[in-house]
């Protein structure tokens, strides 16, 4: 038997596969000739024994350095055929903006058309910008309500845009007319949250009386039928924040049912877009702020996306699947 012929001449990984088979598998040649032993006699068993091994570990050890060339080419083969030439034209048109950042820009432009100001802050925040001058205090039960990123040195990735508000009161005076996006942090993730996510945080403050519930409530109507529709219906709900007192939160008539009731907006009709209040005085206190009203809202960008290009695992928004981002152009 000649080894070297019968494995040398196998032109592919399959083909190597089964002669390996032929020779070595359970009623192989070699095998076989394993099995046949016993039919020889005791003294000269021995001897031939020690021959079939040799003539197996010749085998086994032909395969496997076969196996290793015939790797070797496929891998080559396959690297040439899947070259990639960059100057080729591609039928694909070129970038887009993500829909997030997209989504942002929308935002942004209704609110600078109204003379809000732009305002960005650090995403690595201490406690007091995040937390405790937001009435958020130490032991407050709210605190349970974000799952914040510590860091070794006791700061944190920002849970919210809401230190904006702090690092613009304390070092600007009022009038203030802002709106701040951004990225926030939490610990979540499943088809509705990310551990990074967006959020557009608004801010007025301006003397005492000048600023009323009834000036926001017509500022976000407006916004919202500006994002999703002139027809579309608003109804403010009374909640809680820490950092606003009285606090809503606003929802929108559900533009997938027209307020009948559907699985998106689980049966009521309405789905919640944001939050919003009247700045608690102790926000107030805390940046040294003296007789003034002012109002804020916040709202989460990717649950804005996933309403108006109607996605369902917001998860897919943050795996650059190029396909997918190509239908999400708008
Ligand atoms: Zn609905």
């Amino acid at each position: 038997m000649n080894l070297e012929e019968i494995i040398g001449k196998c032109g592919s990984l399959k083909e190597l596969e089964e002669t390996r088979v032929k020779l070595l598998g359970k009623s192989g040649e070699i095998t076989q000739k394993f099995k046949e032993l016993k039919n020889y006699p005791p003294e000269e068993r021995k001897e031939i024994a020690k021959e079939l091994n040799q003539l197996k570990e010749r085998a086994q050890q032909l395969i496997e350095e076969k196996r290793k060339v015939l790797e070797e080419e496929l891998l080559q083969k396959q690297l040439e055929s899947e070259k990639l030439d960059v100057t080729l034209y591609s039928p694909r048109p070129g970038g887009a903006v993500h829909p997030i950042s997209a989504t942002i820009d929308r935002i942004v432009q209704f609110f600078n058309s109204l003379n809000f100001s732009i305002e960005l802050g650090p995403v690595v925040e201490d406690d007091f910008h995040n937390f405790e001058a937001l009435n958020l205090p130490k032991y407050h039960p709210a605190r349970d309500m974000q799952d914040t990123f510590y860091l070794k040195d006791g700061n944190l990735l920002r849970t919210h845009t809401s230190p904006v508000q702090i690092h613009t009161m304390l070092s600007q005076k009022p009038p203030i007319r802002l709106i701040s996006p951004g990225a926030v942090f939490r610990r979540d993730y499943d088809l509705t949250h990310t551990p990074m996510f967006h959020q557009v945080e608004g801010l007025v403050v301006d003397e005492k009386g000048k600023v009323s519930f009834t000036n926001l409530k017509f500022i976000l109507e407006e916004f919202l039928r500006y994002l999703f529709g002139s027809e579309t219906k608003v109804r403010f709900r009374p909640s809680f924040f820490p950092f606003t007192e009285p606090s809503a939160e606003v929802d929108i008539g559900c533009i997938f049912c027209g307020g009948k009731g559907c699985r998106v907006c689980k049966q009521t009709g309405w789905l919640e877009v944001m939050g919003c209040g009247m700045v608690d005085e102790n926000v107030f206190k805390a940046v040294n702020y003296e007789n003034v009203s002012g109002y804020a809202f916040g709202m989460g960008v990717e649950r804005l996306v996933m309403l108006l290009y109607r996605i369902d695992d917001l998860r897919s928004m943050y795996q650059g699947d190029i396909r997918l981002m190509e239908q999400l152009k708008w």
